[in-house]
């Protein structure tokens, strides 16, 4: 479909960023195309239906804008998943490991009504780690995940196996 050649056709790969050996995918292409990033949008709202989602959850940073144009696409709110220490009110943690060490993801206790549904969304799938400890996090502040949508998945990391049996959404998966 359209989402996924966009996506594709705005990708660049950068080497050795953020260290040696990783190739890093920079969507920002995308983000300053408005035609393409309309219709990326477009295609995440169309997907889970206008109203199939109650409140857009971006993860810190690349995902506050994806999820600020799917919010406001669809008349809905946002909430940001922040690093650790950026929230200025009490708020939920959950740490994860990385490659070397660890990192910590946090969003406000009060963020969800009960039996909001939903919508976490990030530019790049990798390993699924991010990804795991937000949806743990929004379930511990009182969110109901219906869905989760990146723009670009890296397979052969196996963040999909990883996340079963929650449904992951990618417009492209390489
Ligand atoms: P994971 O936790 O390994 O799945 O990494 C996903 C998180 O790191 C997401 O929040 C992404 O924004 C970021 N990330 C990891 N790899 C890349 C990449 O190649 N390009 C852009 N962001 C990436």
């Amino acid at each position: 479909p359209e989402a996924a050649r966009l996506v594709a056709s705005r990708v660049l790969d950068v080497p050795d960023f953020p260290k040696p050996g990783v190739l890093f995918k920079d969507l920002m292409p995308l983000f300053a195309d408005g035609v393409a990033f309309r219709e990326v949008i477009d295609g995440i709202v169309a997907y889970h239906g206008r109203d199939g989602f109650d409140v857009v959850v971006g993860i810190e940073a690349r995902g506050f804008v994806v999820a600020a144009a799917v919010a406001y696409a669809a008349g809905v709110g946002v909430v940001p998943v922040r690093k650790a220490g950026k929230l200025p009110r009490p708020a939920h943690s959950v740490s994860y490991a990385l490659e070397y060490g660890e990192a910590t993801l946090e969003v406000h206790e009060d963020a969800f009504t009960a039996g909001h549904r939903v919508l976490v969304v990030d530019d790049v799938l990798a390993t699924g780690g991010t990804a795991e400890a937000t949806l743990d996090l929004v379930e511990r502040a009182g969110g109901t995940v219906t869905g989760f949508t990146v723009l670009l998945e890296l397979g052969f990391l196996g963040a999909r196996q990883r996340l079963a049996p929650r449904p992951v959404h990618a417009l492209l998966t390489v």
